[in-house]
């Protein structure tokens, strides 16, 4: 069984974001970029499928401009196969990425594919449930365990309150949660490899998809920042300063 695992490039975990000071969104110039972080839970995921037997080749595949490249190398130094390359430097937004994604599983056939459940940067999380809809194959999302058997996958489901466990026919979409597993880091050997692997790049026209966006962003703010707290000198202060805030 092949997987496929979609890998997005965004704006590192630990960059404070800065807004553009017109308001149409997210400075991007001199900014740390890396895999979005449930993207390396999903790769780890396909990986360990791999090293157990359940699974013979791990894709993994990006849609971005021509520097998400350096991302696809990261996958491929942890372990994957082989990457794609949909290269543009437009805003694709998750329902275009879903149908390009859509027409790649056409193509490739995996028995399973595995994405984040959202991407840090958009925080859309609808990709992974817009494929299995054009699919027509079904989801286990917020996957916080995956075992793959029989012809089919069980997955754990973190829920409000819980778990929930739903299996699913192969193939099959699911997406990750952060306690699915800690991804592994690359070695220095493996990232030299990762430089000789396969990487196929193509373009969204490949795929005959219109990625033109379908939402208009009408402001992007920061969020309002916090006023300055007060010292109080005793209790009995502050139980009459919760009163007159009408906390108390
Ligand atoms: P989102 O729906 O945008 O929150 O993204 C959910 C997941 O879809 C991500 O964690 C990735 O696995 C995948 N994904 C979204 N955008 C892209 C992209 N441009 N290239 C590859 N995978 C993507």
């Amino acid at each position: 069984m092949k997987i496929l695992v979609p890998v997005k490039r965004v704006v590192d975990y630990n960059v404070k974001i800065r807004v553009k000071p017109d308001g149409s969104g997210v400075d991007l110039a001199n900014v740390k970029m890396s895999m979005n972080p449930f993207d390396e839970i999903a790769v780890e995921e396909a990986l360990r499928l791999k090293e157990a037997g359940k699974a013979t080749e791990v894709v993994v595949v990006t849609i971005g401009p021509a520097k998400a490249d350096e991302t696809l190398r990261t996958a491929l130094a942890m372990g994957a196969d082989r990457g794609i390359l949909v290269k543009t430097d437009d805003t694709v937004e998750p329902l275009a990425v879903a149908k390009i994604l859509a027409k790649i599983a056409a193509e490739e056939q995996p028995g399973l594919i595995v994405l984040g459940k959202q991407a840090i940067d958009d925080d859309s999380n609808q990709t992974g449930q817009m494929l299995a809809a054009l699919l027509g194959w079904g989801q286990g999302t917020f996957a916080s365990k995956v075992v793959v058997a029989d012809g089919a996958v069980d997955v754990t489901r973190e829920i409000d309150g819980g778990l929930q466990t739903v299996s699913l026919k192969l193939p099959a979409v699911v997406t990750t949660d952060l306690r699915l597993n800690e991804p592994r880091y690359a070695s220095l050997p493996n990232i030299i490899k990762a430089k000789k692997k396969e990487v196929a790049v193509k373009a969204p026209s490949d795929y005959g998809v219109d990625i033109a966006p379908r939402l208009d962003v009408l402001k992007t703010a920061e969020p309002a920042t916090r006023s300055a707290g007060v010292k109080v000198g005793s209790v009995a202060e502050l139980v009459s300063k919760l009163k007159e805030a009408g906390v108390l």
